[in-house]
């Protein structure tokens, strides 16, 4: 059995648990196990206000609100209730469980989403968990010691006998300190875990005063178990990095594409990583028009996404059609919430994503004035906007209200370029925008971009990509092909900054040059393009292969190691 652990987990749309790529690869990932039947359990957080609603004030601010949503309705009780010491209280955590069936319906993936929302805490803390990434400090190192050793008590309980631990981001990485506690053996313990490291950016990395974590953990491990992991003797005002006390504990590093994995080794210096590349769950994301155009011409899709490289053989004008349907779909949502009166016929992008400053959301907007002579000259553009921003994140909110001021000062000089920014961006909102636009616009600061999934999003239903050569799209991108990239291609080990600049001319430039014209004088080799984004990207960039790669790479690797322990010792955990 693997123990699939993660802070943010996205099941159901209808389920506020996460806050964008990190969750939403966990529930792609856990319905590919479900899928392939990989013998695996999740564990995570039940985040019982989710992370923000967002609704925008009339001058472009966010407002935030907690997402109420009915944890009964969705969910089982594990009926289940364990105890652990945190800092000076013993917790009471209990579980729900959330079963995800496979595809086939034959066969179910459990996760169980801790919380210590229950009658024996006290009301503070029972609120620690109600809201995913709002709080620090403190806070945070409860929420991350609930996780990780909350959920390696749990499993015991309920009498799972895991034999790899899968760190997904270093959150729950103090079930380091747990196997640590039963094992009493770092090499032993290593070979227990695989970590995953998910973001680039080390300011970004959960750390804690060395004096609160022992302090919070006296009465679970003594001081010298937490030194021994870290090893490292820490002063009590040192930071404690969760990445770094990850790394060194696992037997495996594990990056999410083949530039991360050269980007993690400069910041973790003196360790080698692997990498698997990030994937999407191929039938969860496809539109149901796009689902309908598949199974009809390429039979066993489903089980095998390899087979859509024959997209190829669709008729045109049936994949045309299919495009113009979740087109429409897309436009009547846009019309139905903002006044920005898009139509069908013309061009439209769509950037929506987390809002965070390293993405650069509103690049595109930078220059309002070139982008309407662009659109004069080449044909009209609308733009979607959407994605929320973490409510502390003062770059983030201003990025919105800088959107909505573009927005409001090109609706006032023109009506070929409209801008319509969506509220509340989520898992169905994603659906359909992804679907029904002509071009997905990703433009973060190379190289931040670990992977990113959505562009795998669009592609699957034949949205080219206009992305920064980052992440999976240096993998996956063939310019002019199957889509188009921003800035200079980087070598894997180049480290430099994005320039804002020429990135900005790149897209001002091949908008004006290449797309536009394509889409307007030339649709059928744009469509080209469209059937070339499918074949060429959807049948690699799925959580299918992802998750065969890490059966094959890393978690047989553990079995293997499990059994020649045995030989060794007599003894094997699994
Ligand atoms: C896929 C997805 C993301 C991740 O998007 P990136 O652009 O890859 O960061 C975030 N939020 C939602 C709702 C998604 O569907």
């Amino acid at each position: 059995m693997i123990a699939y652990f993660v802070m943010e987990c996205a099941v159901d749309s209808r389920i506020p648990t996460y806050s964008g790529g990190l969750g939403i690869l966990a529930g792609d990932t856990l319905q590919s196990f479900a899928d392939l039947e990989v013998p695996a359990v999740c564990v995570t957080l039940l985040w019982k206000s989710g992370f923000t609603g967002q609704k925008l004030a009339s001058d472009g601010t966010q407002l935030d609100s907690i997402q109420e949503w009915d944890v009964e309705k969705y969910m089982q009780p594990a009926n289940i209730k364990i105890k652990i010491p945190l800092g000076g209280k013993d917790v009471t955590l209990t579980a729900y469980k959330y079963t995800i069936e496979s595809t086939k319906g034959d066969n179910e993936i459990d996760a169980y989403f801790l919380t210590p929302d229950v009658p024996e805490n006290d009301p503070e803390t029972r609120k620690i968990c109600d809201r995913l990434y709002i709080e620090g400090g403190l806070t945070r190192l409860k929420q991350e010691i609930i996780l990780g050793i909350g959920g390696y008590e749990m499993l015991k309980a309920i009498k799972y006998k895991p034999f790899l631990y899968h760190i997904n981001e270093s959150h729950s990485a103090f079930l380091i300190a747990s196997l640590m506690k039963d094992m009493n053996d770092l090499n032993r313990v290593k070979s227990r875990v695989v970590f995953t490291t998910h973001s680039p950016i080390p300011a970004t990395f959960d750390k804690f005063a060395m004096k609160d974590v022992a302090a919070m953990l006296e009465r679970y491990v003594d001081k010298h178990v937490l030194y021994e992991i870290y090893q490292e003797k820490l002063e009590d005002n040192d930071e404690l990095n969760l990445s770094w006390l990850a790394i060194k504990n696992a037997k495996n590093v594990v990056a999410v594409s083949r530039k991360h994995k050269f980007v993690s080794e400069q910041i973790f210096e003196g360790y080698r990583l692997k990498y698997v590349t990030n994937g999407i769950h191929h039938i969860k994301w496809a539109s149901a028009h796009h689902k309908m155009l598949y199974t009809k011409y390429i039979k066993g899709w489903e089980d095998d996404p390899d087979l859509l490289r024959g997209v190829a053989c669709i008729p045109d004008s049936e994949f045309a059609q299919a495009h113009i349907l979740s087109k429409e779909s897309l436009i009547e949502m846009v019309n139905s919430e903002s006044d920005a009166s898009f139509i069908p016929e013309d061009f439209t992008i769509a950037m929506a994503k987390r809002v965070t400053q390293y993405k650069r959301n509103n690049l595109i907007l930078s220059n309002p004035n070139k982008l309407i002579d662009i659109a004069e000259r080449k044909g009209n553009i609308q733009i979607i906007f959407a994605g929320k921003t973490h409510p502390a994140d003062p770059d983030g909110i201003a990025m919105i209200k800088s959107i909505h001021n573009a927005s409001q000062y090109i609706a006032s000089k023109t009506k070929k370029v409209k801008i319509a920014f969506l509220e509340n961006y989520n898992i169905h909102k994603a659906n359909i925008i992804l679907a029904g636009v002509d071009l997905w616009l990703n433009n973060p600061v190379r190289p931040l971009e670990a992977s990113g999934t959505s562009g795998m999003k669009a592609s699957l239903n034949g949205v080219p990509n206009f992305s920064v050569l980052d992440g999976w799209w240096l993998e996956a991108c063939m310019e002019g092909i199957n889509g188009w990239g921003i800035g200079p291609r980087p070598a894997w080990t180049d480290l430099s900054y994005s320039d804002d600049v020429q990135d900005l001319n790149d897209i001002y430039g091949k908008l004006e040059f290449n797309i536009l014209d394509l889409y307007y004088k030339n649709f059928s080799d744009y469509l080209k393009i469209m059937k070339m984004a499918v074949s060429s990207i959807a049948p690699y960039f799925n959580t299918h292969r992802m998750v065969s790669e890490y059966v094959t790479d890393l978690y047989l690797t553990g079995i293997v190691m499990c059994y020649l322990e045995r030989e060794k010792t007599g003894v094997c955990d699994m």
